[in-house]
């Protein structure tokens, strides 16, 4: 067995994190780096570990991330708008290898990103 990532030990209580929504197939907490005023990452209970293993069964799963980013949006009153990121490989600037939605809000975005 592979060792769990932080997000895994995360969704286990194993780690603290600021959790602001849970349901059965998701976990969202806080960033721990935020990069505006609210950054939430949502992440699936099933550790897929990016975007390039999706399989065809996970498509219910996605689909579940983001409506779950767009009802955290509405609960954190981001009624101007808000950005979904979703980092993959290492090109794609992501850093933990468990599947997981960034939602971005509160402040203007800028395009294109870093
Ligand atoms: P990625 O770069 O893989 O798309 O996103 C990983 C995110 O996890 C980063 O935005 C980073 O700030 C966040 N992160 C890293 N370690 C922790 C942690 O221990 N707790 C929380 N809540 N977020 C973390």
């Amino acid at each position: 067995m592979s060792e769990p990532t932080l997000f895994q030990k995360i969704i286990d209580g194993e780690v603290d994190a600021d959790i602001v929504y849970d349901d059965d197939h998701c976990v969202a907490f806080r960033d721990i780096n935020p990069q505006a005023p609210t950054h939430i990452l949502i992440v699936p209970r099933k550790p897929i570990p990016s975007l390039d293993d999706l399989q065809e069964e996970d498509r219910e799963i996605v689909g579940h991330l983001f409506i779950a980013a767009r009802n955290i949006a509405r609960d954190e009153g981001l009624r101007d708008g808000y950005r979904t990121v979703i980092n993959c490989g290492d090109d794609g600037g992501q850093t933990v290898y468990h599947l997981h939605l960034h939602l971005l809000g509160g402040r203007r975005m800028d395009w294109p990103p870093g």
